[in-house]
């Protein structure tokens, strides 16, 4: 789906702004969390997530304000992320949300892990209006700053009330469901794609919610497994060992899981770990297979490896039902 054309000079940003300013009665909720669309620097010498919220307006020469309540609650570069700063989020996006004439909110946010962000947003936050995720590719003050732009075409989707209630990813001028989508560039303007759906079908997929299911107090460790045939299928064990109650294993392929590790993951199910078969591709979706009957895996389905693993904490520490966590994930994976 389109988000229209990015605009990235500032005065035609600023008139963005301007004719959002006229259309919106109600306001938006701007949560921001640093990234590099809050960094200082240019190029790749950066430090993502120097600028605050107020800063950053600011430098958007917004006169007269959108109606934004913007907030910060932690502002950080995204690769150090943890399920902690997720909790805070949500916490304060549920505030946010809870205002009655909150038209949608809209997160700043680092690229490296807005895809377990969205993810874990999608399953636990009840959203009645859009919730927007962004970023940018270059720093603030780079001359090629993206962050302006994609932080503009987010808040113009609320304004126009363009999308219905759930959680989003707005990037680079596309707009794309919060579950399936992930980072497939290093470092291109358009890092984002969902590589199983796109455009208009993901709109319309998207309206079928998944499941909202509770934040996990405390997090569950999930491990993330490369799994080839000379990797070894021991790290598994290795992982049980260290308490964790999960694993995804990025495997080649369609998620193809190496003979010799058949018999260590049969032991993982029997003992009550989950065991997702994610791929090392980074395009499609991960189908069934008959092995998960014979060894007890679920597949990826259309979730990244690093969804996938935000996605089984959270259904693992739903319920402690294996049938119901099937079912779980299969509605995930819907
Ligand atoms: N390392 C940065 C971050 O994730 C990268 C970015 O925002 O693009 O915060």
């Amino acid at each position: 789906m389109s988000a229209g054309k990015p605009r990235s000079d500032p005065s035609s940003i600023r008139c963005a702004m301007r004719s959002l300013t006229a259309s919106i009665q109600r306001h938006i909720a701007w949560i921001a969390t640093g990234g590099t669309i809050a960094g200082a620097g240019t190029g790749t010498v950066y430090a993502a997530g120097t600028y605050d919220a107020e800063t950053l307006l600011a430098r958007l020469g917004l006169v007269p304000p959108l109606p934004l309540r913007p907030s910060e609650p932690y502002r950080i570069d995204s690769k150090d992320a943890t399920p902690a700063h997720w909790r805070q989020l949500r916490d304060a996006l549920q505030m946010a949300l809870a205002a009655p004439d909150c038209a949608g909110a809209v997160i700043s946010h680092g690229t490296d892990t807005l895809e377990e962000t969205a993810a874990v947003l999608a399953l636990t936050l009840p959203a009645p209006v859009p919730v927007v995720l962004t970023g940018a590719m270059h720093p603030a003050d780079d001359p090629h700053a993206d962050g302006p732009a994609n932080l503009v075409a987010a808040f113009d989707l609320i304004a126009r009330n363009a999308l219905p209630a759930g959680v989003w990813l707005a990037f680079a001028g596309r707009v794309f469901a919060a579950l399936g989508v992930r980072k497939v560039h290093t470092t291109a303007l358009a890092a984002f794609a969902d590589p199983t759906l796109d455009g208009e079908k993901a709109k319309i997929l998207s309206a079928m919610a998944p499941p909202l299911l509770p934040f996990p107090d405390p997090w569950p460790e999930v491990a993330l497994l490369p799994c080839t045939a000379w990797d070894d299928p021991n790290t598994l064990s290795a992982a049980r060992a260290r308490g964790a109650a999960a694993a995804v294993l990025l495997a080649p392929g369609n998620g193809s899981l190496p003979d010799v590790w058949h018999k260590a993951i049969r032991d993982a199910v029997h003992a009550g770990l989950c065991v997702v078969r994610a791929s090392r591709c980074g395009w499609g979706a991960v189908t069934p297979h008959p092995l998960d009957e014979a060894l007890g895996t679920v597949p990826a389905g259309k979730l990244s490896a690093a969804q996938a693993r935000v996605a089984a904490a959270i259904v693992i520490a739903a319920t402690n039902d294996p049938s119901r966590r099937r079912t779980l994930w299969q509605h995930v994976l819907s």
